[in-house]
């Protein structure tokens, strides 16, 4: 006697007789629902198809995130192919749309907001300096 698992996709019900089937088809019906509300580019700059999901994830370097029920979807499928995401990394509140970039010296994501109210900080400070010399 042989038992026979069957596995069947939460969303359309087709069935698979392997789980890892049914989760890679499930995964494409998630990257579907991505379309029109995230981006993510290479290094250099190319926009990365979302019908690879997996190279996109493997390779990306940054991601423009329209609202966080996309954002949602896109950690959890980074999670699952293994990698870490930008909100585990980022400690201030994130605000969509967002945009994330990856420091490859410090391996971690970056959120353009922090970024930019460092800059600011900076900015202050050059500002304070350049007055010193004026007075
Ligand atoms: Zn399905």
């Amino acid at each position: 006697m042989t038992e026979i698992h069957t596995y069947r996709c939460d969303i359309c019900g087709k069935a698979f007789d392997n789980e890892d089937d049914c989760r890679e088809h499930e995964m494409e019906h998630d990257a579907t629902k991505l379309k029109g509300a995230v981006v993510m580019l290479d290094p250099q700059g190319e926009v990365l198809s979302l019908d690879d999901i997996h190279t996109a994830i493997e390779i990306t370097y940054a991601i423009y995130v329209r609202c966080k029920e996309a954002a949602d979807i896109l950690w959890k499928m980074f999670d699952s192919n293994g990698y870490c995401t930008p909100i585990e990394d980022i400690e201030t509140s994130v605000q969509y749309p967002a945009f994330f970039t990856y420091d490859e010296d410090e391996c971690r994501w970056q959120y353009m907001r922090d970024l930019e109210e460092e800059y600011n900080r900076l900015l202050k400070l050059k500002i304070t300096a350049e007055n010193a010399l004026l007075h």
